[in-house]
């Protein structure tokens, strides 16, 4: 069977290509055509040899996602991708765009097994992990399909990254490596709903990546009723893996509070929040609900203020998330929802 040169990592291809009988370099100059130049067929990459060229057709593929469909925000260029797999399955990944940058927002899982309340993906129940090569592909289409290079990457598509933590992992070195996507470290951010001993493991492997942490609540009775994972990691296990976390990379962590009308959005729950997250080094980024839930209402305009202010005095940096993509439902799993539903 054909192997899919995507989820190779540098050294393992290094030692696939020399089981071939292939030098170390034809590994670069691969590298160069596919990740570089975006050739995605053996036989057009012309300074190998004809034989070569069809060696490595024999042996492998280069697994590029199909494209279902691109949404493209008429307010601000904010993209939206639904992929096809080749078994089928569909995923999402988005394009960003600030002030030149490229941000890619990435799928780890084809759904999600952690069911948030709030969310779409986890809404949509949970097929399979995605192989490292199916992450690092969606960097690839989105080159391509945008003509532009991605910059900085989020891990907040669909999926929980650190539920899938080898071929994360994987993926992220593969984005970070010269001869690869080239993006460096500190551009990379995997947000999770929060799995303790993933966390301190993060850290503790020297990954060096930004780590966000989805909070959305202050205490285990709230986060229990939108998180059903909280009842098996409490809050308590998180913070400490936070502290931990922190203790050996020295990193700020961005908590990820989303803002649910008359249900977290309450002045006790913002003192609550500075209560929990005090002595950590974070900066947290306030989400109003993006209403997949009909249950769930975004907080007015006050209420969002207010919270902000109650953690400024507690000496907390925040931040309002400012929506992208409105038109286009640009918060990732709606657009394989609705596609699935239409089916
Ligand atoms: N599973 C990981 C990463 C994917 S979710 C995690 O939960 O962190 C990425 C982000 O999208 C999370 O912060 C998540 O809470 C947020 N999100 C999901 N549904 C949302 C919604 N309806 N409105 C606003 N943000 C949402
Ligand atoms: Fe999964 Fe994250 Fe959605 Fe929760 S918010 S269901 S962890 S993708």
């Amino acid at each position: 069977m054909k192997k899919n040169i995507l989820d190779f990592e540098y050294q393992e291809l290094i030692e696939e290509f020399e089981r071939l009988g292939l030098e170390k370099y034809r590994v670069d100059q691969v590298l160069d055509w596919v990740y570089k130049k975006r050739i995605f067929k053996f036989e057009n990459m012309t300074n190998l040899s004809k034989e070569h060229r069809k060696l490595l057709n024999e042996k492998f593929y280069i697994g590029t996602l199909k494209l279902l469909k691109m949404q493209i925000s008429k307010i601000d260029s904010t993209t939206k991708f639904l992929w096809e797999l080749s078994d089928g399955n569909t995923i999402e990944s988005v394009a960003l765009f600030h002030s030149g940058r490229v941000t890619a927002c990435i799928s780890t899982q084809v759904g999600c097994p952690v069911k948030c309340s709030f969310c779409a993906t986890g809404q949509s129940g949970y097929v399979r992990n995605l192989r490292a090569g199916e992450i690092v592909a969606q960097i690839l289409g989105i080159e391509l399909h945008r003509k532009v290079k991605v910059g900085n990457v989020v891990y907040m598509g669909m999926g929980e990254p650190l539920l899938n933590f080898e071929e994360t992992l994987k993926s992220v070195k593969m984005l970070n490596h010269k001869k690869m996507l080239n993006i460096g470290k500190r551009r990379i951010t995997i947000s999770t709903v929060g799995i303790p001993e993933r966390i301190i493991e993060l850290a503790e492997r020297g990954f060096n990546v930004k780590l966000a942490l989805s909070l959305h609540a202050a205490t285990n009775t709230k986060r229990d009723e939108i998180i059903p994972l909280n009842r098996q990691y409490s809050i308590d296990e998180l913070i400490y893996a936070v502290k931990k976390y922190q203790e050996i990379t020295g990193d700020r962590v961005t908590i990820e509070y989303i803002l649910i009308r008359e249900f977290n959005d309450y002045p006790e729950d913002a003192d609550k929040l500075a209560e929990i997250l005090k002595g950590l080094n974070v900066f947290v980024n306030l989400i109003p609900v993006n209403p997949v839930n009909p249950n769930f209402y975004k907080p007015s305009r006050w209420a969002l203020q207010r919270f902000k202010q109650i953690l400024e005095r507690h000496g907390i940096e925040s931040e309002i998330r400012i929506e992208k993509g409105a038109d286009i439902d640009a918060a990732c799993g709606q657009l394989r929802r609705r596609n699935l539903k239409s089916r």
